[in-house]
């Protein structure tokens, strides 16, 4: 399967952007921003987006959803635990002081233990609450691989001090549903270079007391 990381915009998300080679149908997360940098790896590789996933409403994520939806026609996909947040995108843009990028619909709730498939693999949804309430984890098995969005990074964790953020849940998501993985499988955080769930496991000082 290709697989691109591309940080984009002023904090750098790790938009991913899968495609299956045989159908050239492609998955986007995280569209935060560089619309025009994301449709050229589609370009490039001559991949039509099927879904665009969105880990969690925070502007560095969610904020080029609505151009890349305009220029693919393929729906947006978050969790529903994360509308008001997403509600209130010009206010997320003021406090990076940027100017509010438009909002779209958003065409299908992402609920625990969903699936969405590109090919032959399946991208399974994990709810993991608490950097936002509508934080989402994105497992593919068939990759050994993890969307961690802003729930877990290399050697640290999402904040918790921003509107609908839980530093017990976050905790909690991370015990459940992360650390229960293949220890093998390749974490790839929101932000910052990819890790896995074995090193975070044995190192991370925030998942020391779990
Ligand atoms: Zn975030």
């Amino acid at each position: 399967m290709i697989h691109q990381i591309l940080p984009v915009g002023l904090l750098q998300c790790n938009c991913s952007i899968f495609g299956d080679e045989l159908s050239k149908e492609a998955i986007v997360v995280d569209p935060g921003d560089n619309i025009e940098d994301i449709l050229a790896v589609l370009r490039r590789h001559a991949l039509r987006v099927t879904a665009i996933i969105i880990t969690h409403a925070h502007i560095d994520h969610i904020g080029g959803a609505a151009k890349l939806k305009a220029a693919t026609g393929a729906p947006v996909l978050m969790n529903a635990s994360d509308q008001e947040l997403y509600d209130h995108l010009d206010v997320q843009a003021s406090w990076l002081g940027m100017e509010a990028p438009t909002r779209t619909e958003i065409d299908t709730a992402l609920r625990d233990g969903d699936l969405v498939t590109l090919g032959p693999a399946e991208f399974r949804v994990l709810h993991t609450p608490g950097h936002t309430q509508g934080s989402v984890s994105l497992w593919i098995p068939a990759e050994q691989k993890l969307i961690a969005g802003d729930t877990l990074f290399r050697d640290s964790i999402g904040r918790t001090d921003l509107p609908g953020g839980n530093p017990r849940q976050i905790l909690r998501s991370i015990e459940d549903k992360l650390l229960t993985l293949p220890e093998e499988t390749i974490v790839v955080p929101g932000h910052g270079g990819n890790t896995t769930i074995g090193r975070e496991k044995e190192r991370n000082p925030f998942l020391q007391g779990l």
